[in-house]
């Protein structure tokens, strides 16, 4: 990080604000997988907290109706709140973070610096050390805690306060409970929320208070709660500014936050390196920020939803809300794109436009492989959701692996998801499901590996979408239906690239090819002319993989 802005920071802010006789008591909120600051119950709560008052761990379940804002300043007795947001390259390493995810996150936390400046709140940025061993916490394996550093941030800015929002995988679970006691056995007060789901985790039950593991039943529950008790109209009010310079500019304070207000624009080392060609195109295909989730969503609402049902699966079509990156990283939330959907429909999820209740229904599965990560965690071990399913006889063959990964499978469908995935850092659905059904199904490969890859690859990575997508389609997850979910890529790909549009886009050594020849190039082409293309042979026959795929699963399942 270069620290001559940091002086020239430092030295601008001294100029403004008094000096402090004593150290002024602060209120650090942690910033992790929710870089926005509208409906941000951490945030929120911060702004508007007041020594003194009752404690308010529990949650926040602040109703904002028809969204207006709240731009009240917070009162005199309202502490200064700091922001922080911690780089852990290590933790995002081992998370298998796509470069082009963490150049995202680094793109939309500038964003969230000016809005934060908006409000008079510093945001600390500090890049945790990853050979720095009091980071980590039990298990040396995992590298995945930054206690210590909160620790050390809250002590260096008088946080007597910690707000933050809660994460849910196994790790990040450990991290935040590590962290929670830390701050607390050295006399700050912790207060945490819970801003990922519509429903809280667990809260969406059978009548016998089980967990549901079939979706379109934990969708019918999930509805009943969110229209009865209008969970889709609880937004969080906007958070209330910091009064000007109240974190005591001249002050050690004030000089630390300007040392660390730097974002990096890149990572040191090549681990989250990212291709900068790459970042070219993912910065054009997604720019950073608030302001542009909520345009993206306002479009879509408008323009894209009312053909979603019969446009979601054309892979050449812009027929789907492009928003994942944004609600993966926290920069909008499940709750205010469901909030903007029921407005759009007149306060309904059925009954109105058929578009936005399929869109609906897409938001449910995000909010039900949430609660079944917290019901089950042994997925967050990539422990497959059916234990029965850990005997399938995977061939791992490293070469077929490699094929898939390039592209160079023979099944244009297939190569042109994964060309898509490995330029763009974002696969079309549809795709997701054919090209990890094929590495799965067609080439016998453990899904691990394809998740893994997934993730090393997405903008919009995200363990729960991911795990439970890579599970559905390797029929090792909730409700896994082996027998039946095996994809004919060739049909696939007739339905979902009728015109060829996309494969012509993504495979450029078809270009010039039209109707089944484009989708079954080598069966349909003579020898000669296919040999021509430089496009490899099919990598496995359909009808004998398809064989293969249920033998092996009614092996692992004791069938045979
Ligand atoms: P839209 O169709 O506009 O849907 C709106 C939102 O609903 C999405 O942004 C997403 O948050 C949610 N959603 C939609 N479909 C699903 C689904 N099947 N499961 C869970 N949530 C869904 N999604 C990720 O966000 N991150 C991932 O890492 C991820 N990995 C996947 C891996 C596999 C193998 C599969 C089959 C699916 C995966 N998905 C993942 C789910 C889905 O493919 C993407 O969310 C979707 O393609 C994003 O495009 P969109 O925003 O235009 O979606």
């Amino acid at each position: 990080l270069s620290h001559a802005a940091a002086d020239a920071l430092s030295a601008a802010t001294s100029a403004t604000v008094e000096e402090p006789t004593m150290p002024q008591p602060t209120c650090l909120v942690w910033f992790k997988s929710d870089l926005r600051v509208r409906d941000n119950p951490a945030l929120y709560a911060a702004t508007t907290f007041e020594p003194g008052t009752a404690n308010i761990n529990s949650g926040m379940k602040q109703i904002r109706v028809g969204g207006s804002a709240t731009t009240a300043a917070a009162s005199a007795s309202n502490l200064p709140v700091i922001a922080l947001f911690l780089i852990n390259v290590a933790e995002w390493a081992l998370h298998d973070m796509a470069p082009l995810r963490a150049d995202f996150i680094l793109r939309n936390l500038e964003c969230l610096k000016h809005e934060l400046a908006q409000l008079h709140i510093p945001l600390i940025v500090r890049v945790v050390e990853p050979d720095d061993a009091a980071n980590h916490i039990e298990d040396r394996h995992h590298p995945v805690a930054a206690p210590t550093a909160v620790l050390e941030v809250a002590r260096r800015v008088h946080a007597r306060h910690v707000f933050f929002n809660r994460e849910f995988e196994v790790d990040e679970t450990r991290r935040d409970k590590a962290t929670q006691h830390m701050l607390e056995a050295d006399g700050r007060t912790v207060h945490t929320f819970q801003d990922q789901c519509v429903m809280d985790p667990g809260s969406v039950r059978t009548k016998e208070g089980k967990v549901y593991k079939v979706y379109s039943m934990f969708r019918t529950t999930w509805i009943t709660h969110v229209v009865r008790d209008r969970m889709w109209d609880k937004l969080t009010p906007d958070p209330r500014p910091n009064p000007k310079g109240a974190c005591g500019a001249g002050s050690a304070v004030a000089a630390y936050l300007a040392r660390w207000s730097e974002v990096p624009t890149q990572l040191a080392g090549d681990v989250l390196r990212v291709d900068p060609a790459q970042a070219i195109l993912a910065r054009t295909h997604f720019p950073a920020g608030e302001a542009e989730a909520h345009a993206r969503l306002a479009t879509f609402l408008a323009d894209r939803s009312p053909m979603y049902t019969t446009h979601r699966d054309l892979v050449a079509q812009a027929g789907t809300s492009s928003l994942s990156p944004y609600l993966s990283s926290g920069i909008l939330t499940t709750r205010q794109a469901l909030h903007a959907a029921m407005r759009a429909n007149n306060g309904r999820i059925e009954g109105g436009s058929a578009g936005l209740a399929k869109w609906i229904s897409e938001l449910v599965w995000r909010e039900f492989y949430r609660h079944i990560l917290v019901a089950f965690p042994h997925v967050c071990k990539h422990q497959p959701f059916k234990p029965e399913y850990k005997n399938v006889p995977w061939l791992n063959d490293p070469l077929a692996f490699d094929a898939w990964t390039r592209g160079r499978t023979g099944y244009p469908i297939v190569d042109a998801g994964m060309r898509q995935l490995n330029t763009l850092g974002w696969m079309h659905n549809r795709c997701r499901m054919i090209t990890a059904m094929f590495l799965t199904k067609h080439l016998l490969h453990d899904w691990r590996r394809g998740e893994h890859y997934f993730m090393q690859h997405l903008i919009d990575g995200d363990f729960a979408n991911n795990n439970g997508g890579w599970q559905w389609s390797a029929s090792s997850g909730v409700d896994p239906q082996p027998y039946f979910r095996i994809f004919n890529p060739l049909l696939q790909s007739q339905k979902c690239d009728p015109d060829g549009t996309y494969i012509r886009h993504w495979v450029p050594e078809l270009t010039h090819l039209h109707g089944k020849a484009l989708h079954n190039p080598h069966a349909e082409l003579p020898a000669a002319e296919f040999a021509r293309l430089g496009y490899p042979t099919p990598i496995v026959d359909h009808k004998f993989a398809r064989q293969r795929c249920l033998k092996a699963f009614k092996t692992a399942l004791g069938k045979m």
